[in-house]
């Protein structure tokens, strides 16, 4: 079986892997998709909650191998998913394995995430999980989230993630790029970047170097642009702080290597807050950082979130938030209200604010910000941009996303055209209306 097995509450998949490069892509989507659902693989049948075995059905060797395979699965786990080749022989399987809890054919990610989740439901939580908020779900095949890291070495006091998850744990970088390459190869055309830090990645492992098509990369955020520039699909960055490092990569955005996007969580502008809440780069002069990146890449667009109403917050430090926010004219943001986590050291800071204060301030955020972004988005009409296709529902309507919208997260592109589209293509499309989120677009 593949992979390490690692301690936590997770629930844990283990994979059994037979056939080709093929097979091995369609096993790989998979391990993406349950790593950024927050599912841990095992190493041995004991310790995994399910199994699933990618089977080849090919020739008949490989037909008995696979069938060898699920049968030590069942006898060892007990709780089998099959995919892959020999899935489209499900009589074949049914006549020896009646038991196994579901069967599918190759690429069908989606019926094998559907049979994980029904046999181990995902340990979801949307305050810290790396998803969107909306909660698992599957990616289309022409998106891929890919996990940099485990853990994180921060105490934001309002989190207890390093606690769950542990310290920093970066996966070196050339297995990143490896996955990252066959994603692509398997189709994928955007590659969202995810962990708890992008901008500590690879500190742990003191920027260890390892070769990926045979150049020198190290672990770091700037090789993993580098290396991700390579691969000619979208690479968005998630969870960066505003570190003076980041400013390397600025050039690559601006040599469109990677998307000029950065989602940055800043939760909050006050000093005294975002000390209070022990942020990361708190002290950072973050008004200036973004007006230097700008300066080097114009067009780059920046996501985030805030937390209104922590402990202690005055409105006087609200103010200077909503100032913060006018000034620094971002283009998206997320705003909470805070609420208490169970073992938290925020919980012991006192001075909570009233439920109708904290809901008053969400409520101005999202005002003052809906005004930005409206005003933002106006600018786009006439202009032409870029759009990958998401969406094609029964009505025909085309729904898709601008470089500068994550999958989810962000605003949509409703298109029309003259043409037939497909989910995962990029086309050029003329604004010619535009909301406070989304924009509607003609194809050219
Ligand atoms: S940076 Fe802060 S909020 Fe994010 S995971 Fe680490 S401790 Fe939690």
């Amino acid at each position: 079986m593949s992979t390490s097995l690692r301690t936590s509450a997770s629930p844990k998949v283990g994979i059994v892997s037979l056939g080709c490069p093929k097979a091995l892509v369609d096993s790989e989507r998979i391990l993406t998709q349950l790593r950024s659902e927050g599912y841990k693989t095992s190493a041995t049948y004991e310790a995994a909650d399910v199994v699933i075995v990618n089977t080849c059905g090919f020739i008949d060797s490989a037909v008995q191998e696979s069938l060898d395979a699920i049968g030590e699965a069942m006898a060892e786990n007990g709780k089998v998913i099959v995919t892959g080749c020999l899935g489209a022989k499900k009589n074949l399987i049914l006549e020896k394995y009646p038991d196994v809890l579901s069967i599918s054919g190759p690429q069908n990610y989606e019926a094998v995430m559907k049979a994980v989740h029904l046999a181990v439901p995902p340990k979801h939580d949307p305050r810290f999980d790396l998803m969107p908020a909306q909660g698992v779900k599957l990616t289309p095949k022409h998106y891929a989230y890919v996990k940099i890291s485990e853990g994180c070495n921060h105490k934001c006091s309002f989190c207890i993630i390093p606690s769950m998850r542990g310290k920093l744990d970066s996966r070196r970088i050339d297995d990143v790029l490896r996955e990252a390459e066959r994603l692509v190869k398997g189709g994928v055309k955007e590659l969202l970047v995810i962990s708890q830090d992008t901008s500590a990645y690879g500190l742990d492992r003191k920027y260890e170097p390892a070769m990926w098509r045979d150049k020198e990369y190290r672990t770091s955020m700037l090789d993993l642009c580098k290396g991700l520039g390579e691969l000619g699909v979208w690479s968005r960055l998630h969870y960066v702080y505003p570190y003076p490092h980041v400013d390397e990569i600025i050039p690559l955005m601006a040599e469109r290597k990677i998307l000029p996007y950065l989602d940055i969580p800043f939760q909050h502008a006050s000093r005294e807050v975002l000390k209070a809440m022990k942020r990361p780069a708190s002290s950072e002069n973050t008004l200036k950082r973004l007006e230097a990146w700008r300066a080097i890449c114009p067009d780059i667009t920046i996501r985030s979130t805030f937390i209104v109403g922590f402990p202690g917050e005055t409105e006087a430090q609200f103010e200077e938030l909503l100032g913060w926010l006018k000034e620094a004219k971002i283009d998206r943001a997320g705003c909470f209200a805070y609420s208490p986590v169970d073992g938290a050291t925020a919980n012991k800071i006192g001075g909570d604010v009233p439920e109708d204060v904290k809901q008053d301030r969400l409520k101005r955020f999202m005002q003052t910000q809906a005004r930005i972004s409206k005003a933002k988005l106006k600018k786009k009409i006439g202009s032409v941009i870029e759009v990958m296709v998401d969406e094609i529902d029964d009505e025909g309507i085309v729904t898709g996303r601008s470089w500068a919208d994550a999958p989810e997260i962000d605003g949509k592109v409703y298109l029309s055209a003259d043409r037939a589209l497909k989910p995962g293509q990029i086309v050029k499309a003329e604004v010619i209306q535009a909301n406070a989120h989304d924009l509607n677009a003609e194809v050219i």
